[in-house]
């Protein structure tokens, strides 16, 4: 997991152009400043929690990138995000890794997870775990009306070994205008996420940025 670059490559991008990696030529076009906060692996008390309460006192929206048995488990945490306006994305029921799973149960696994957050999800955003996804689950995903949302800029703050300041960093020395930043509302990431997310949204807002849902 270490070797995950804070910032994707520009020929990862292009060798998979099928996937949503940045919005940042459709945000030059309009000349206004944007940026697409992602949170995976919620709902969870705290974390969630946390998250919301600081978007709210910058007016930032995002989009959550749910784990079905979380949203099973924290049914009012769920609601919550929904009622905050924020956007919700499909991240399997169970969080499984697309490389070792066979595409029937990849699929069947990301529907269970579709009906729990049925009828809050109308643009069908998919975000696959680990970023780990065959080329095989992506195309049927995408015949089901999905779009698959990869990233720009990776936090890494679910990762113990690094410092809350190098989180910050990976997110502040990396993103661009329509950078899709990946964070995790987690516990495992809560405590880089606690420092780097308030100084990101510190910093950005200053620059005269907004931070928007996905939305199509
Ligand atoms: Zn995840």
């Amino acid at each position: 997991m270490t070797r995950i670059p804070a910032k994707m490559p520009g020929l990862v991008k292009k060798f998979y152009p099928n996937y949503y990696w940045d919005f940042s030529k459709a945000i030059n076009a309009n000349s206004e400043k944007t940026m697409y906060l992602t949170f995976d692996d919620g709902p969870v008390p705290e974390a969630t929690e946390f998250v919301l309460e600081l978007l709210n006192k910058y007016n930032a929206k995002a989009t959550f990138f749910c784990i079905g048995n979380n949203v099973e488990k924290n049914p009012q945490i769920f609601e919550k995000v929904i009622s905050n306006g924020h956007a919700i994305g499909n991240h399997t029921q169970h969080h499984l890794e697309g490389w070792k799973t066979n595409t029937d149960e990849y699929i069947e696994n990301t529907l269970l997870s579709e009906a729990h957050i049925n009828g809050h999800n109308h643009h069908k955003l998919f975000r696959p775990p680990y970023g780990r996804i065959k080329r095989s689950q992506a195309k049927k995903l995408s015949t089901l009306g999905y779009k698959i949302i990869m990233w720009d800029v990776v936090a890494k703050d679910w990762m113990a070994t690094i410092s809350e300041e190098t989180c910050l960093n990976n997110i502040v020395n990396n993103s661009v205008n329509g950078s899709i930043i990946v964070m995790h509302d987690s516990m495992k990431a809560f405590k880089n996420l606690k420092y780097a997310l308030p100084r990101v949204l510190d910093h950005f807002s200053n620059e005269g940025f907004q931070f928007k849902k996905i939305e199509f």
